[in-house]
């Protein structure tokens, strides 16, 4: 077994304690990970500390280090990405392509041009607003995408002259725990950590007294327990959580041609993606082709362990998630719902999911009202836009959503009646690094991407000099 070491102070830790990581393809413990102790975690805290004293104040060096962090990261796609499918299941294209992916968003705040921001400038008096950093900030994050997502905390907290204490989730922690060795490389130590353990641990950063930012990515309900745990001490707070995304087709979208974008849109990295389309409203006279298109999408896809040659969608990441999504399906099913593709999960010791289209349900079934986060889309039909708008809106998500149409301006106006951060129009999830991203209503607070989620890692000082 290869052996995974925790960065603390610009060198591995070994592990004092360990526990075991699962790849969902078999079910089994493939590998041991270091569960850190509470002197771990306040070694990390105290390096991160004491390394943002001098990087806070050389921002080239800050650019010149994180331009070579996506240098290692680019070089580093072949050798990170087969852990990263053994621990989280997707694709190994697809996972390299999630550590080049990480490289990209650091190249990208490298290069970031922040603008001076001057409100006065007379005989008065030089005002200027400054974005001064906050410290050391705890990063805590989900198993869906454990790199990419790292990468949009960790480079623009870094470009902003903060340090970083970094936790991966206890299902995928390997592949970050590789990449924080690999970034010792190239930036200073103490800069940026990797621990990792359980949820517990994600609990005692967000208590611990060093951070003064914790930037969140998960479900809404430990979303909400971070916020609690971070009030007591004002620590600043950026929440990415959990999204129900509707995808509105109107009366005059071509099911035909709208079919293989929308599936995608719905299962990629096999649905589990925050921003997901998770439920699909339909006018009663479409509905019939979209599901026909849809269902042959579902049933030409290859299903696999994620390194066999020609997969497509992995297994579910992990047994709770294969639980929750199986429940979810036979719970619409034993409702009245059709399976008009898939429905069950498959034969074998992973956690496989046959690629789901269910029909005849509605508001009000629980796979339509929460989020599945697996490979399972209901379809629901709508008789007026007016209803499908307010159905679309009629949760606590507020995450993102879609429109399909042949006229993109009707589609666009529809698209900005929904409750949602990001709002697609003949597309959906499609990202990138200078595109703000986050949640309305129980979907976040803050956004991560281009130069607002800098701002997200800075507070602002006015400095105000008077002439005269
Ligand atoms: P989760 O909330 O269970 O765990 C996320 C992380 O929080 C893990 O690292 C976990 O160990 C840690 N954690 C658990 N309890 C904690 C606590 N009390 N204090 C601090 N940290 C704690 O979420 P998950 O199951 O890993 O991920 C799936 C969820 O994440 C879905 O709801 C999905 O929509 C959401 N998500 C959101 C985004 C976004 O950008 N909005 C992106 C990806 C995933």
């Amino acid at each position: 077994m290869t052996t995974f070491s925790m960065t603390i102070d610009g060198a591995p830790v070994a592990a004092e304690k360990t526990f075991g990581v699962v790849n969902p393809a078999t079910g089994k413990v493939h590998a041991e990970a270091p569960d850190c102790t509470p002197q771990q975690l306040d070694a990390a805290m105290q390096s991160a500390s004491k390394a943002y004293r001098d990087w806070k104040s050389d921002e080239a060096a800050r650019r010149q280090a994180l331009s070579a962090a996506g240098d290692a990261l680019f070089a580093a796609a072949s050798e990170i990405g087969p852990v990263l499918t053994g621990e989280q299941g997707k694709p190994l294209g697809e996972a390299e392509l999630e550590v080049f992916g990480a490289g990209v968003w650091f190249k990208y705040y490298a290069d970031l041009e922040i603008p001076a921001e001057v409100i006065q400038d007379d005989d008065q008096a030089l005002i200027e607003v400054l974005r001064r950093p906050l410290g050391v900030v705890a990063a805590i994050t989900p198993w869906n995408f454990p790199l990419v997502l790292a990468s949009w905390k960790i480079a623009p907290a870094l470009l902003a002259g903060n340090t970083v204490v970094l936790k991966p989730s206890p299902y995928t922690p390997l592949a970050t725990l590789k990449m924080g060795e690999l970034l010792a490389g190239v930036l200073p130590p103490g800069v940026f950590n990797v621990v990792s353990g359980g949820d517990q641990l994600g609990g005692a950063m967000t208590a611990h007294p060093v951070p003064r930012k914790i930037s969140f990515t998960g479900s809404v309900s430990t979303g909400k327990r971070v916020a609690a745990a971070a009030a007591p001490d004002l620590k600043r707070v950026t929440l990415e959580l959990g999204g129900n995304d509707p995808a509105i087709v109107l009366d005059d979208a071509d099911p035909a041609a709208i079919a293989e974008k929308l599936f995608w849109g719905a299962f990629q990295n096999n649905g589990q993606v925050c921003s997901a389309i998770k439920r699909v409203y339909v006018p009663e006279a479409l509905h019939d082709g979209l599901v026909e298109a849809l269902v042959a999408q579902a049933n030409s896809v290859k299903v696999g362990d994620g390194v066999a040659e020609g997969t497509q969608l992995g297994p579910i990441n992990n047994r709770p998630q294969f639980e929750r999504v199986s429940e979810l399906v036979a719970d619409a099913l034993s409702s009245g719902a059709q399976a008009a593709a898939g429905g069950h999960p498959m034969k074998g010791d992973g956690f496989f999911f046959e690629p789901t289209i269910l029909t005849d349900v509605s508001d009000g079934t629980r796979i339509v009202d929460e989020e599945q986060f697996g490979p399972a889309l209901p379809i629901v039909t709508y008789r007026h836009l007016d209803e499908a708008i307010e159905r679309a809106n009629g949760t606590h998500f507020g995450l993102s959503g879609s429109v399909w149409s042949s006229d993109p301006e009707r589609a666009s106006t529809v698209g900005m009646q929904l409750e949602a951060g990001t709002v697609w129009v003949n597309n959906h999830l499609q990202l990138a690094p200078n595109q703000p991203f986050g949640g309305a209503k129980w979907s976040g607070i803050g956004v991560e991407n281009g130069p607002w989620g800098y701002y997200g890692f800075t507070e602002i000082q006015v400095l105000h000099r008077s002439k005269g």
